[in-house]
């Protein structure tokens, strides 16, 4: 006989081994992201909508055919059984939902970026203590992660690199989650084959931060934009060559399929782990 109950327990079947839709609760469901992840969900036979969260909501978040309830407050959410919570609300309050799913069985993927170190180390011991797992994804595009990858195998043989990072005028902060990843990724190969773990030093600045702020071994560029989504180029300087890397998400929906992917990976997922590299 097949197994009900939530994918942290286990296979998620009916009592025929079909499997059951993995139900999912989107907080920032009226944002800009939010929305693209509802109508993402609603067109996945596999995946359940059970639940919207966001403080405000605009008309029409959710067709009203869907049966999803829509809560304003964490406490209308009680009662509530999904397996997986997407957050894409706001650095102010991803670490307070992230902890209330965890607590309530979910395995949450993380979208919003702004966390620090320690709150990631945080929610790494809550999942640790719940025994559930969670993914925090910067950037849920396939082509950033690859160039995530890409950037810090070439870390290894480049002496010098930057990062410019561009986003629209209304992301809230900067650097990026994906320009903070890329440069702890870069950071790491270059302690490994021991270049230095300052960037390179060159020229006054007269203006204050014109040089960009250090991530590690490497500056970041923060551009903030109308017009921009989200983009980022990785510039590595070598002797007499210079090798860019940039990636561009021209729009919200590049982030589907990764966000998609990793609903459908969530069961697997041990502990708090950073980056959707490691659900490929
Ligand atoms: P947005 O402002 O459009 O949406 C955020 C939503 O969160 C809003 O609807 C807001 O009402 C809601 N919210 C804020 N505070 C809340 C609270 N206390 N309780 C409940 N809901 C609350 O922003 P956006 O452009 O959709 O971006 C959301 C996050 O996703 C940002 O952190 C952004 O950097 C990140 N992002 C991540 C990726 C990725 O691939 N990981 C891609 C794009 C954006």
């Amino acid at each position: 006989m097949g197994l009900v109950g939530t994918l942290n327990g286990g296979p998620h079947m009916t009592k025929h081994d079909a499997p059951l839709p993995i139900r999912v609760i989107v907080a920032g469901a009226a944002g800009r992201m939010g929305q693209e992840v509802v109508r993402a969900v609603l067109a996945q036979p596999d995946l359940q909508l059970v639940a919207c969260f966001d403080r405000v909501y605009g008309p029409e978040v959710v067709p009203p055919a869907s049966g999803a309830r829509m809560a304003s407050s964490l406490a209308e959410l009680e009662g509530v059984e999904a397996d997986v919570w997407v957050d894409f609300t706001v650095p102010a309050f991803v670490k307070t939902g992230v902890s209330w799913a965890l607590e309530h069985g979910m395995v949450p993927l993380v979208g919003a970026t702004g966390m620090g170190p320690e709150d990631r180390a945080e929610l790494a011991a809550l999942a640790e203590r719940t025994g559930r797992g969670c993914l925090i994804a910067p950037n849920f595009a396939l082509g950033a992660v690859l160039l995530m990858k890409f950037a810090a195998e070439a870390a290894r043989y480049f002496p010098a690199a930057e990062i410019i990072e561009l986003h629209h005028e209304r992301k809230v902060d900067a650097p990026s989650g994906t320009a903070r990843l890329t440069a702890d990724r870069m950071s790491a190969v270059r302690h490994e084959v021991g270049l230095p773990s300052e960037p390179l030093e060159a020229g006054e600045e007269a203006i204050a931060g014109v040089r960009g702020g250090a991530c590690g071994g490497i500056r970041v560029h923060s551009v903030r934009l109308p017009g921009l989504l989200a983009h980022q180029e990785v510039l590595l300087g070598g002797t007499g060559e210079l090798l860019t890397l940039r990636h561009d998400s021209l729009s919200r929906e590049s982030f589907m399929p990764g966000v998609v992917l990793a609903i459908r990976k969530a069961s697997s997922i041990r502990g708090l782990i950073v980056g959707l590299e490691n659900l490929l």
